[in-house]
């Protein structure tokens, strides 16, 4: 009894000032043995209430198995899917046969969805007579970045593996040639444009790690949208010179500013532009547009190149997707241009879309919150200045 009130006492007080998961957890297996001796048939009081205002997926469970009180999460982690899942059902069955708290990992599958699988790690205890008390720490997302963690090493890897095995190669043969000068200046000539794939994926990559690592604006300066697509245009000046593409822009008709890293910013409009000048065919026209959208500043990218399949619209924007692999590795893509592109609008509080028609060309947007601009500094600090 004593134990039980202490246990709703600690609930009570433990969930209402916020440390709901450790406190739930540490009072359960602190209990766990304990409690079988000292519990009695009632439940503490006011538990079904701290449950139900918990944040932490938890469900109570009464001797029969139905459950008494959920949180919301509750549904969200699979503990209730429909009825309690069979593999939470499973777990309280246990407590009550060993009398003992029960720590277990679970990959819950969703009933009807096998495909959506949560990973929790559940502690269940006893409380009250055979009442059942389960919480979950939800590790679905962290199990989810491992995996894309994994995937993007396993990636790398395979990129990195092409243009280096040809170093190797071109080496060898550069050795074979030696008295031939002419194929020596052809392999030293393939060697160098090995190399710098090799430097263009490192920076791609570099560039994907800190844009993937912005935080919302940490570090943040007023921007001026115009001067961000200038220096961008510049960046492509050269390649678009010698595809004798125009790229044109206007400059908008009020100063445009948004909260962010300048450099992130410029990186993420060249490469779009970067893109445009890429796939669209000589003479062409690359067209660079910014307006004031409500609340929010629109940057487009619009080419006339071949333009994108609808069902690939969506994936460009995955990492090291190429829609023809072949084609754009002669054009020296590395396939991280708009997934680094993605990132960066997202840590700005921004997104971005495509609209593409194949024969037509494509227009990328990127959608920004506008900034207010500060108030003008008052005369005389100018003069001070
Ligand atoms: P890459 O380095 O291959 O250009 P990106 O991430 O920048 O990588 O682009 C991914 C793929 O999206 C490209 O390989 C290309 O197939 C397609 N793509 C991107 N921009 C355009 C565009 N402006 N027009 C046509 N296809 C494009």
């Amino acid at each position: 009894m004593e134990t039980a009130g202490l246990v709703a006492l600690a609930l009570t007080l433990g969930f209402v000032v916020g440390a709901g998961l450790a406190t739930i957890l540490v009072i359960a297996a602190r209990s766990g043995r304990r409690m079988v001796a000292a519990q009695s048939a009632a439940l503490p009081a006011g538990i079904e209430a701290v449950i139900e205002v918990l944040e932490i997926p938890a469900v109570l469970l009464d001797p029969s198995g139905t459950p008494v009180a959920a949180s919301a999460g509750a549904s969200d982690a699979g503990l209730i899917d429909g009825g309690v899942h069979p593999e939470v059902l499973a777990i309280a069955d246990q407590v009550r046969a060993e009398g003992e708290t029960v720590r277990r990992e679970l990959a819950l599958r969703r009933l009807g969805r096998p495909d959506q699988v949560r990973h929790l790690r559940m502690t269940a205890a006893l409380v009250g007579a055979r009442y059942v008390l389960l919480v979950a720490d939800d590790r679905s997302e962290s199990v989810r970045l491992d995996e894309v963690r994994r995937d993007f090493v396993a990636n790398v890897s395979h990129e990195l593996k092409t243009p280096i095995g040809a170093v190797s190669l071109l080496a060898e043969a550069i050795d074979s040639a030696a008295d031939d000068p002419a194929q020596v200046r052809r392999f030293t000539a393939r060697l160098g444009e090995e190399a710098r794939r090799l430097a263009e994926l490192t920076q791609d990559i570099i560039e994907l790690s800190r844009a993937q690592g912005l935080e919302p604006l940490a570090g943040s300066d007023l921007v001026r949208v115009d001067e961000v697509v200038a220096t961008a245009i510049e960046q492509n000046r050269v390649a678009a010179v010698a595809k004798g593409i125009e790229i044109a822009s206007r400059r908008p008709k009020e100063r445009l500013l948004v909260l962010g890293q300048d450099a992130m910013l410029v990186t993420a409009v060249a490469n779009l532009i970067a893109n445009a000048v890429q796939y669209s065919p000589e003479r062409s026209r690359v067209a660079v547009g910014m307006a004031r959208r409500g609340d929010d500043v629109e940057i487009t990218v619009t080419d006339q190149g071949p333009g994108i399949p609808e069902e690939e619209q969506e994936r460009v924007f995955e990492r090291f997707f190429r829609s023809d692999p072949a084609r754009s590795r002669n054009t020296g893509g590395t396939g991280l241009g708009l997934s680094i592109v993605k990132h960066a609008v997202a840590g700005h509080g921004g997104s971005i879309r495509v609209w593409s028609r194949p024969g037509s060309g494509s227009t990328f947007t990127i959608v920004l919150p506008l900034a207010e601009a500060p108030a003008a500094p008052a005369t005389h600090e100018r003069a001070t200045a």
